[in-house]
């Protein structure tokens, strides 16, 4: 495993098993076969409604806590609460988490940010990040926070590289992870891509592995999803090659200046629909 150092000094495996759409069951599964199979950080979130199973997958693995890097997403309903972060703990099974973003910035998410930072200080959360944020949003959150986040989760593929919006990013220290690292489920045409399948051939890799290397030779952290064993083996096998200069610049010029997913910013009402949902989890 390759590690990011982040800003407060934490180390951040490059890649980890994203959760998104694994049911409870599913997630278990996954986490447990992905623990035992080298893996060191995990994604979840609120709205995933499967931070119990991610917290049984934990614990069947057997794993020791202090390997793992678990990272979680406060959920916009959840932003004028006390006690959410608590109730994800107790969701997880767990007395800390390594990570905790700000969802999405929907509704009062300067609010939602501040009850990260109670948290913070009180232990039971090591490191604060946000997700989705426009630059212009990150600039707001930075002159009013007390805790700089020290990480972003955007969408980030050879499709949509962002290269430009990163650099304000980094130049404030705010380290970048990808979702939609593969480009997201049932879309493939990046896996596709001549440049890609070619590049497989070159190295003896698969293709979403030659993604995978791009995105950490960019400099991104990665949390591909999967339920998949041969999936999730194949994509942390990823140390034993590197990419050229000119092979990464090649894969970054498939970029088409927009993102893949896009979505209108939700009604109060659809935000808070979540919320009997997320509590109710099995
Ligand atoms: P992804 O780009 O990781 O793609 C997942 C798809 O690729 C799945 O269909 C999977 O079966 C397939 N796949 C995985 N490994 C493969 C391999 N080796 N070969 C071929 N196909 C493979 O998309 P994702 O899972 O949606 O995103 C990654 C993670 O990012 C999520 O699981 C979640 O944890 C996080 N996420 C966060 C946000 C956010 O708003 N912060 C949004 C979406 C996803």
């Amino acid at each position: 495993m390759e590690y990011l150092t982040l800003s407060n000094g934490m180390k951040m495996p490059f890649v980890g098993l994203g959760t998104y759409k694994l049911t409870p069951e599913e997630a278990e599964e996954a986490v447990c076969f992905a623990l035992q199979n080298g893996y060191e950080l995990i994604d979840t979130a609120n709205v995933y409604r499967n931070e119990k199973g991610v917290g049984r997958g934990i614990k069947k693995s057997g794993v020791d806590r202090s390997k793992i890097f678990l990272e979680t997403k406060l959920w916009p309903a959840f932003f004028d609460d006390d006690d959410q972060v608590d109730k994800t703990l107790e969701r997880l099974g767990l007395d800390y988490i390594d990570l905790m973003l700000i969802h999405r910035p929907y509704g009062n998410y300067l609010n939602g940010y501040k009850k990260l930072e109670k948290a913070y200080k009180e232990g039971k959360i090591k490191a604060i990040g946000i997700s989705n944020f426009s630059n212009e949003q990150v600039k707001e959150l930075l002159e009013v926070c007390e805790i700089k986040p020290v990480i972003i989760q955007n969408e980030l593929n050879p499709y949509n590289p962002q290269v430009e919006a990163n650099k304000y990013l980094r130049e404030n220290g705010i380290a970048l992870q990808a979702w939609f690292p593969l480009g997201g489920r049932g879309n493939s045409s990046i896996i596709d891509e001549k440049v890609v399948v070619e590049l497989a051939k070159k190295y003896n890799k698969s293709p979403a592995q030659i993604i995978l290397k791009w995105h950490i030779q960019m400099g991104f952290d990665v949390i591909p999803g999967s339920r998949n064993p041969e999936h999730i083996k194949e994509n942390i096998d990823l140390f034993d090659f590197k990419l050229t200069d000119e092979e990464v610049n090649e894969i970054t010029s498939l970029d088409k200046g927009e993102p893949i997913y896009y979505e209108d910013v939700p009604s109060i009402e659809q935000l808070m629909a979540r919320k009997p949902l997320i509590e109710a989890q099995e």
